[in-house]
């Protein structure tokens, strides 16, 4: 049996087809329909209110049905569709996002222009825009293991507690940081976020490679009295986070190495992407530190002790220089 709305469809075609101009035609299209309804079909006059409405934002305008799971004749831009009001929206904003290339949330909505694929945030309501949750950092990374330290304008960090397991850990302590970047406070361009796990070893960078950073940072006496006091920590102070100024400072430097980095356009996709890497490296944090870790191999202990042109150093002096001479 066909849809009786069918037949109201076939003759509001006919009546867009010879309409006198209007500033407003698909108000009169529908107007036409509610009276087609209820003159031509008895059927189907009981299951309509003699009325239509518009919504605001997607401009479609529809016969009011008795319930919002029947069926109705819906009227955008001058096309009859026939079909509950939910599904002719979302059929019409699908086709929106197809023509206009972005991405409409899930969750509020809202038409994000700056994505087309991949996990992303909504800017409007902050959740993914595929309707799945985002969650905070602080439920991700579980409290017992990392702590918090800051979460600025272009950086958020967490420190990793338990030190990682390497030779000479006691004496040396190598720690492991998160870090959370915020590119859309430097640039427009996608992505939004990268996410890093970095180590750091003050000791290892010792009183040269901190001496660099402070001189870098243009930090005066007071600080560095601070700064050295943190060096010379021991063991059990490293561990209660007493040495986490210097260790930061080191990281915001450039003097640590980074195990694994990724970036994207949602927070806890790229945080747990991180995470899930973690594991592998508590394991096997010694033979990455010890593996080449830039084109020129220089070594992860290499780049803790801010010294990442260490590699070049060892080319020219074992083969490039005699090449030249
Ligand atoms: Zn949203």
């Amino acid at each position: 049996m066909t849809n009786p709305l069918e037949a109201v469809a076939e003759s509001l075609r006919q009546f867009i087809e010879t309409q006198e101009p209007t500033r407003n035609p698909d108000h009169s299209v529908v107007c036409e329909a509610v009276w087609i309804i209820h003159g031509e079909h008895a059927e189907l006059s009981e299951h309509y209110d003699d009325a239509m409405i518009c919504d605001g934002n997607t401009r479609l305008y529809w016969v009011i049905p008795n319930s919002p799971e029947e069926q109705t004749i819906c009227v955008a831009d001058g096309i009859v569709h026939i079909g509950t009001v939910e599904s002719v929206t979302s059929m019409l904003n699908a086709q929106y996002c197809m023509d206009n290339d972005v991405m409409q949330c899930k969750r509020c909505g809202h038409f994000n222009d700056e994505y087309t694929e991949g996990v992303a945030e909504c800017w409007s309501c902050g959740h993914h825009i595929d309707g799945s949750d985002n969650p905070e950092l602080s439920t991700l990374l579980e409290e017992k293991d990392w702590q918090f330290i800051e979460d600025g304008d272009y950086n958020c960090y967490y420190r990793y507690r338990h030190p990682i397991p390497t030779h000479n850990t006691e004496t040396h302590q190598t720690i492991v940081w998160f870090r959370l970047q915020y590119f859309e406070g430097q640039c427009s361009e996608l992505p939004r976020y990268g996410a890093s796990i970095v180590c750091v070893n003050p000791k290892m960078a010792g009183k040269k490679g901190v001496k660099a950073m402070l001189e870098s940072m243009g930090l005066d006496e007071e600080w560095e009295e601070e700064v050295w006091e943190q060096l010379d920590l021991g063991a059990k102070a490293v561990r209660e986070g007493k040495r986490n100024g210097l260790e930061q400072m080191l990281i915001e430097y450039g003097t640590c190495a980074t195990y694994f980095e990724t970036s994207g356009n949602s927070k806890s996709d790229v945080t747990r992407k991180v995470l899930q890497q973690l594991k592998a490296f508590t394991v096997v944090a010694g033979f990455y530190l010890d593996a080449p870790q830039n084109r020129i191999g220089s070594s992860g202990w290499e780049f803790m002790k801010g010294d990442i042109m260490a590699g070049l150093d060892r080319m020219g002096s074992s083969g490039w220089d005699d090449k030249d001479s």
